[in-house]
């Protein structure tokens, strides 16, 4: 072969991977997004769980991994409002806040920011949709707790879809406030139903329970992937928008140091996840992104007589302090990699989805 050919075809070669590369680094800019949160969700929850799952390991399917660093403004150890907090108004805060920074000051979250950009937002979780995860999306207490004045939040429209429990602090009150009428008159439809249906307007509080939903092992079954789609079906009708899903009582197994209520709750989150990722392929302006608060538990996996085997053991009936992974698909995904702090997350996917 002689020299010019050999050059010329080298340099055809050099292109086509540049094209293969800049391909595959996805130039889009992602429009639609999917937050999941595995709420108490580590790397030890996900080593665990998913080297038994007889099915389809979601995590793997992830090309872009980064780790996340939980504190909260004044504490090692965060908690699901500060966490959560972190990931909507972009700032540490204190534990207990729900989007307020750490001096209480109400910050803008992502939902407001992205509604103002003409989004389409919802939570879909396995809490009541009050609860501090989803909260700190769409309201601004200085506690966590203030379940009822946490619903009023939803008055102001920013959260288009809310799937999950909470109907005592809507039906329920302490103040006996109508909020039920209330909701409506804003152009909510109500549905308060033990099983899940569905609905056909696109701004819908669905509560099925007084206040958490039911557990893997108690037979909540496959809601939590019925819900996120549901909710998509609604939600993909505008041209941009942000869905939270929760994997709330991933950190609930965690509390109780019960592995297997954890296991099971986390193989429930894999299939929602597996489901978002099977959309993601006919949509390349949509991001996935799938983290966890903090994690919960110390969750460790020590050796059995089975070398193939582990035992789980807890140090904890709290939240401990060490990195999250975050895993990231789609356009925009690689903004993910690296190790930062957890509002990073708000700061990376402003930026992505130009809400400010
Ligand atoms: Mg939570
Ligand atoms: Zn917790």
């Amino acid at each position: 072969m002689n020299k010019q050919i050999t050059l010329a075809l080298l340099f055809s070669l050099c292109i086509s991977v540049q094209a293969i590369a800049q391909k595959s680094k996805s130039s889009k800019k992602p429009k639609r997004v999917i937050f999941l949160i595995g709420d108490g969700m580590g790397l030890t929850q996900i080593s665990a769980a998913m080297s038994q799952y007889k099915g389809q390991n979601a995590f793997m399917r992830f090309p872009v991994i980064g780790l996340s660093k939980t504190s909260s403004a004044k504490h090692y150890i965060t908690d699901s409002g500060a966490g959560a907090t972190a990931f909507s108004i972009g700032k540490k805060t204190y534990n207990y806040a729900i989007g307020v920074d750490a001096d209480s000051m109400p910050r803008p979250t992502l939902f407001e920011l992205a509604k103002i950009k003409n989004f389409a937002t919802g939570v879909v979780v396995t809490s009541s949709i009050q609860h501090a995860t989803p909260a700190s999306f769409y309201a601004h207490v200085p506690n966590r707790k203030m379940y009822d004045s946490i619903s009023t939040f939803l008055l102001n429209q920013n959260c288009d879809i809310a799937i999950g429990g909470g109907s005592d602090f809507i039906y329920k009150r302490a103040d006996k406030r109508d909020l039920a009428s209330e909701l409506t008159a804003k152009g909510f439809t109500l549905i308060n139903d033990t099983i899940l249906k569905p609905f056909h307007t696109p701004k819908v509080i669905y509560t099925l329970a007084p206040d958490g939903l039911k557990t893997m092992q108690q037979g909540r079954g496959d809601y939590l992937k019925q819900a996120s789609l549901l909710a998509l079906t609604k939600l993909k009708k505008s041209k941009s928008y942000f869905l939270m899903i929760e994997g709330s009582q991933i950190d609930w197994g965690g509390h109780a140091n019960d592995y297997t209520y954890m296991a099971n709750e986390l193989w429930d989150f894999n299939e929602v996840i597996n489901a978002v990722l099977d959309l993601a392929a006919n949509d390349d302006e949509l991001l996935i992104v799938v983290t966890a608060d903090h994690e919960t538990g110390g969750l460790t996996l020590n050796s059995t007589d089975n070398p193939l085997s582990f035992k789980p053991k807890y140090s904890t009936g709290d939240h401990t302090g060490v990195m999250v992974p975050v895993f990231a698909f789609g356009a925009g995904a690689e903004e993910f990699a690296g190790i930062y702090e957890n509002y990073e997350i708000y700061t990376k996917l402003v930026k992505l989805l130009k809400l400010k």
